[in-house]
């Protein structure tokens, strides 16, 4: 993803007042402190259920947040900043218990069970919610079965702590107050509901038909999809969409996969690649041609410039080659003739997808692939072994900074292809790249 310094500093300080926002509330209108320690972990309490409200729009796919940092980078961070939100959220009763222990009958079933009941439950879900997170296999969680334990477990946390602050009372026995934080809350509950059930919803009416399932070098898999009775979808290449499988759109597998087809070729065929890595991508070679899938999308800014003032160089690692594919079919088809460089990593030449295509790519482009091979055959004279910044220096343009960089393979070849491109000089906005695994 290309990182302005700019929105990013403007997201930042919106997304501090938007957790804020909650707690200005709140003491609005002469409250009377108790104590700087109960103060702190009340304080603490509201930013980490604000906090939790807005994980539901960093999830949401909202277009307009992507276009600022990315889909992988949103759920990176939805991940990192969950760990703080609850923290806070747990600091909130140990300090309150710790500062006033009289608060510890919150939790004494004879005195109140319903709340005592909700607290504890509200407690067990947010470690729940983290362990299950952190250690999705160790439970023998599918990405599918933790995905919807997630969803309802995140909904029980918000709902049982935003009644806890309505019953309580202390900070918002007003009824403006009460409007304002029910109405925060039902806008993370609708956004939720959005994603899940209204999408889908619309969707249903724009059913894809599977029309071929096509074996790939490199043990991958191409779905070629038709529109099923309406016009299709149009993506620009490098962008990606979520593929639900099956008769319905209503499923919890849905899986995010960039387009590996020209964007010439849409509407009317869209093309995915996928390689078998786990639960699902496992069963794409046993899909049934004619059978249904449904998208969603498309989404992404891992997209050239459609400017042709300045070369692309290409870093793939295995099945990071599907968006730099898709690019290189639409520049071709489009008769571009930008200067394209694509450093494409492999483990050993018969792992290499679509290695003939790109000979033929190389025809049509003013292209140069550089293949490099951890396991070469014995009379490989091309470059070996991973990627490091001496393969960059030797391959790399002259004019490193007049470049436009894409990446997307391993996560440990992502990390050393950007750290290696902006020691070398490349400034970070020329830099895209786009993360799998999106942790
Ligand atoms: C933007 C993007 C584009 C991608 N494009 C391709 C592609 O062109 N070809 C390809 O082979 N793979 C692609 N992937 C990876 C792909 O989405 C799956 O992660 C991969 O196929 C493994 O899925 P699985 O369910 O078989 O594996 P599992 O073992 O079930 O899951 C492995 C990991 O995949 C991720 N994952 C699985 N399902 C989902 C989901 N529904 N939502 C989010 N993350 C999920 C999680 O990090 C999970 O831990 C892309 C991923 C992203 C984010």
């Amino acid at each position: 993803m290309k990182y302005g310094l700019g929105r990013a500093v403007f997201w930042a300080l919106s997304y501090l007042a938007l957790v804020l926002a909650p707690l200005a509330v709140a003491y609005q209108g002469g409250i009377e402190p108790r104590g700087f320690w109960i103060e702190f972990s009340v304080a603490l309490g509201f930013v980490g259920l604000a906090m939790f409200g807005w994980q539901f729009v960093l999830t949401g796919r909202f277009r307009r947040f992507g276009a600022s940092f990315g889909l992988d980078s949103m759920l990176q961070y939805h991940r990192q900043i969950a760990i703080v939100a609850v923290g806070f959220v747990l600091a909130h009763p140990v300090i309150l218990f710790a500062a006033d222990p009289t608060y510890l009958e919150y939790l004494d079933p004879r005195v109140n069970l319903m709340r005592a009941l909700a607290l504890a439950g509200v407690l067990g879900a947010l470690l729940l919610l983290m362990a299950t997170s952190l250690w999705r296999l160790s439970f023998g969680l599918s990405y599918e079965r933790w995905r919807l334990l997630h969803g309802v477990l995140a909904f029980f946390v918000l709902l049982v702590g935003v009644a806890h602050v309505i019953q309580v009372g202390y900070y918002i026995s007003a009824p403006w107050k009460q409007v304002t934080v029910v109405g925060m809350s039902a806008a993370a509950v609708f956004l939720l509901v959005n994603t899940r059930f209204v999408r889908p919803w619309r969707n249903r009416r724009r059913p894809w038909r599977v029309q071929e399932v096509r074996p790939e070098q490199g043990e991958a898999w191409t779905l070629s999809l038709v529109p099923d009775g309406h016009e299709g979808m149009r993506f620009r290449p490098g962008q990606f969409a979520w593929l639900t499988l099956g008769p319905t759109p209503f499923s919890m597998q849905q899986n995010p996969y960039s387009f590996s087809s020209s964007a010439e070729a849409a509407p009317e065929v869209i093309e995915f690649t996928v390689k078998p890595e786990g639960d699902f991508s496992s069963t794409v070679s046993e899909v049934e041609e004619g059978s249904t899938a449904f998208l969603e999308g498309p989404f992404g800014y891992f997209v050239p410039e459609s400017d042709p003032g300045q070369g692309s160089v290409m870093i793939a690692g295995g099945v990071g080659i599907t968006p730099m594919v898709s690019m290189l079919r639409t520049l071709a088809d489009r008769a571009d003739e930008r200067e394209c460089l694509l450093i494409y990593l492999n483990v050993a030449l018969d792992q290499v997808i679509f290695l003939t295509e790109l000979e033929g790519l190389k025809e049509r482009l003013n292209l140069t692939v550089v293949h490099v091979l951890e396991e070469p055959p014995e009379d490989w004279e091309g470059e070996t072994g991973l990627l490091d910044k001496e393969l960059l220096v030797r391959t790399l343009p002259e004019d490193r900074a007049g470049q436009e960089y894409f990446v997307c393979g391993p996560k440990p070849m992502m990390d050393i292809a950007e750290t290696s491109l902006i020691e070398l000089g490349v400034p970070q906005r020329q830099i895209l790249t786009e993360r799998f695994d999106m942790v």
